[in-house]
């Protein structure tokens, strides 16, 4: 059985409580195709209101990043224990933004997903290419570099990972890529995973897309084989993100 199409929200750093509400109820309220699973990532102070907003849906919620260490004295942070202690069933581990802002190596990245999975939890695990890598025509090398750094500290089971793509320049640009681009690296991520991953497991990996999806070009990127969901920024906090959810109807 094909894997279950993946749409994530990742709201950053955005909204009130007011409007997270009123986003949520949106979506609760909206017709959404029961054959895609989706997921909300508010803002950590907002997770617990959201995931009460959203009982008796169908949809889950995300914490944005997680530390590794259970607990201690890591000013500012959460740790994937809490998210587990708080019944937060996803965390996006690895967004660019905390690679490129906060300085998070791909070892970092690597100790949180095992950390996360370690106590249940399900990880969202970004990987992508700078404009720069691209256009020296190291997009593979990068991705495979921040896959293997996983692959290294999880090399069993990779049934709680969804994998999304996200080439950097196309994150909160409006330069989205082409069906052709994304669909070229994630084939090329899953020939990675039939290759490294225990055998059984590339067939329900789930690769999803991300940057600068829109309801204007979801359903373009979502006819490609190998794109089985998106992680969506910006969208993600307008009604539109409910066409995005319904991008295979
Ligand atoms: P965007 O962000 O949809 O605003 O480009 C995507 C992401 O950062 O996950």
């Amino acid at each position: 059985m094909a894997p279950k199409f993946f749409v994530g929200g990742n709201w950053k750093m955005n909204g009130t409580l007011a409007s997270g509400k009123e986003l949520l109820s949106t979506l609760t309220s909206a017709k959404l195709d029961p054959n895609v699973e989706v997921v909300v990532a508010p803002p950590a102070l907002h997770l617990l209101g959201a995931q009460q907003a959203l009982q008796g849906s169908n949809i889950a919620v995300a914490g944005q990043n997680a530390y590794h260490k259970a607990s201690g004295a890591f000013t500012g942070e959460i740790s994937v224990s809490q998210l587990q202690d708080a019944k937060i069933p996803w965390v996006i581990l690895g967004h660019s933004e905390r690679r490129t802002l906060f300085g998070e190596s791909d070892e970092a990245v690597a100790d949180k997903t095992a950390a996360a999975l370690s106590h249940s939890l399900r990880v969202i695990l970004c990987v992508g290419e700078t404009l720069e890598e691209r256009e020296s025509n190291k997009t593979m090398d990068v991705v495979v570099r921040q896959l293997e750094a996983v692959r290294k500290q999880v090399p069993e089971d990779w049934s709680k990972i969804v994998v999304a793509y996200e080439p950097v320049w196309a994150i909160g640009t409006g330069k989205v890529a082409t069906p052709e681009q994304a669909e070229e690296v994630h084939a090329a991520i899953y020939k990675w995973a039939q290759e490294k991953l225990p055998k059984g497991q590339a067939e329900e990996l789930r690769v999803i897309y991300g940057g600068s999806v829109a309801g204007k070009n979801c359903k373009e990127l979502a006819s490609k084989p190998s794109i089985l969901g998106f992680l969506v920024g910006g969208a993600s906090l307008k009604p539109e993100f409910v066409d995005i959810c319904n991008a295979k109807l």
